[in-house]
């Protein structure tokens, strides 16, 4: 069983402390959430597993940390200004503004119950395009119109790593293939975000871009697919939620050969099976068409160079075939809120109880869980029992993150912590100032075992391993 349907991942959000909307006391501003202390944990460790995973896990692969406003030139040259657009229509009935290729997500302003396009009042104009990145300006003197000071927020973070080819390569002395692996914010100005933390203007990306010999692209993009589902299944999401989809033709980004995304069913009550999925992740074949627009060298037949701006040749010299080479690039690339979203909806669970309540159950793997055990008091009013309690989470909390809960009657306590994911409950009782043990209670069977307090923090950390 799974969440069945995103609201009710937003009201355990805002009800439970992961999710916020930002702005809130101000009346909010649309797209924007904050990451509440339970969110932000449980984001730290998707962005932990994902870098574990890639970079400390494996080889051949570095970590890197670009900024987020670049030179306007990056955009210029990898065709973010030119092309990176949305298709946008107006309607002239609702005088709503929508994205076209994504009229399904949203509804018609003045007939919420169809989407825009779908009422026979609805007119939509033709589709212009709509550049997506944010500008700024740079500097104090600057003003909105000098072309001088005109800055972009990125719209990924790929683009930092494709600029730092040479800065990484030089440095770490490596050779083909390799990868580089940065994860932070992106900023897009979408035109109809929505559905929660699924789309919105500011966004974190997880992306990893692989560097390799032209004719091994093929293979290794598909080794990448392979390995990102195995990957996103490790953190607990279902096979059963997941599918590939293969882009067309005229899907594909202006820069790409083949791009494969991961669809989660986002939209499981949607009667129409097809419109249950979007995208979780994209894995795209970039070719060479990166790092050879960013390079000075020249490139036409009449020698004259593409790039005038750039310094840098961002070519590879293969010292094995003595050959110099534009690696081709293997991106996968994934959001950090997509991927929390799917692991909370994943990991919801109604369970009922011996009374004939439903409780829900949050069935984070444990690597994942925000807060790996609460330490609680069985009489609150009992003073040796608090003070062993807050002394048994003090002890765990170098090894874990524990928290100490005494606001009400362990039933409730219980529930609360089973409802955020946590995997065990520690509970002190008046035996406990006896036999030195307590009792630890399990989330997902909700069976209990005594455990001494000396073998405790052992005990916990092999069952969240
Ligand atoms: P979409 O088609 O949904 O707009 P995209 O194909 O443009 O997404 P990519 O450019 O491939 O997205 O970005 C890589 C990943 O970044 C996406 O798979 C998604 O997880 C995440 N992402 C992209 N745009 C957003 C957004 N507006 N809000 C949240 N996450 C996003």
């Amino acid at each position: 069983m799974s969440a069945p349907n995103i609201e009710t991942i937003v009201s355990l959000s805002k009800r439970r402390g992961f999710v916020f909307p930002a702005s809130d006391i101000y009346g909010g501003l649309g797209s924007s959430w904050d990451y509440g202390p339970l969110g932000v944990e449980l984001a730290n460790n998707i962005k932990k597993s994902w870098w574990n995973w890639l970079v400390y896990e494996r080889d051949d692969i570095e970590g890197l940390d670009s900024s987020i406003i670049q030179n306007r030139l990056v955009w210029k040259y990898s065709g973010h200004e030119q092309t990176f657009h949305d298709p946008l229509v107006d309607c002239r009935t609702c005088k709503g503004r929508f994205r076209l290729d994504k009229l399904q997500d949203v509804q018609c302003l003045n007939h919420p119950e169809v989407h825009p396009g779908e009422d026979k009042e609805c007119s939509l104009t033709e589709a212009r395009d709509f550049n997506l990145m944010f500008r700024t300006t740079m500097g104090a003197v600057s003003t909105e119109d000098d072309p001088a000071a005109l800055a972009y927020l990125r719209p990924e973070t790929a683009q930092g790593i494709f600029i730092n080819f040479a800065n990484v390569l030089n440095t770490s002395r490596r050779k083909l293939p390799f990868g580089v692996a940065q994860i932070g914010k992106a900023f897009r100005n979408e035109v109809t975000p929505g559905n929660f933390i699924f789309r919105t203007r500011e966004f974190e990306q997880m992306e990893m871009e692989y560097f390799c010999r032209p004719e091994d692209a093929g293979r290794i993009h598909q080794e990448w697919i392979d390995g990102f589902q195995e990957w996103i299944q490790e953190l607990g999401i279902s096979s059963e939620n997941l599918k590939l989809y293969e882009q067309t033709k005229e899907e594909l980004a202006h820069y790409s050969e083949r791009t494969v995304d991961v669809l989660y069913r986002y939209f499981p009550e949607r009667e129409d099976e097809e419109k249950q999925w979007d995208e979780l992740m994209g894995i795209a074949n970039r070719t060479d068409y990166d790092l050879r627009v960013h390079s000075k060298k020249p490139e036409d037949a009449g020698g004259k160079r593409i790039n005038p701006d750039s310094t840098e040749d961002l070519s590879y010299f293969d010292p094995q075939t003595n050959e110099r080479l534009y690696p081709y690039v293997i991106e996968p690339a994934i959001g950090v809120n997509r991927t929390l979203l799917a692991v909370m909806m994943d990991a919801y669970l109604e369970k009922t109880n011996d009374k004939g309540e439903t409780r829900v159950i949050l069935k984070l793997k444990p690597e994942l869980a925000p807060i790996k055990v609460a330490v609680l008091p069985l009489a609150k009013n009992k003073p040796e029992i608090v003070d062993m309690a807050k002394t048994i989470k003090r002890s765990l909390q170098p090894s874990m993150r524990a928290v100490y809960d005494d606001t009400g009657g362990i039933g409730k306590l219980y529930a609360r912590q089973d409802e955020i994911g946590t995997p065990f409950c520690v509970t002190v009782d008046h035996e406990s100032l006896v036999d030195n043990a307590v009792t630890v209670r399990d989330r997902d069977t909700w069976e209990q075992e005594r455990i001494g307090i000396d073998v405790l923090k052992d005990y916990l950390q092999k069952s969240l391993a």
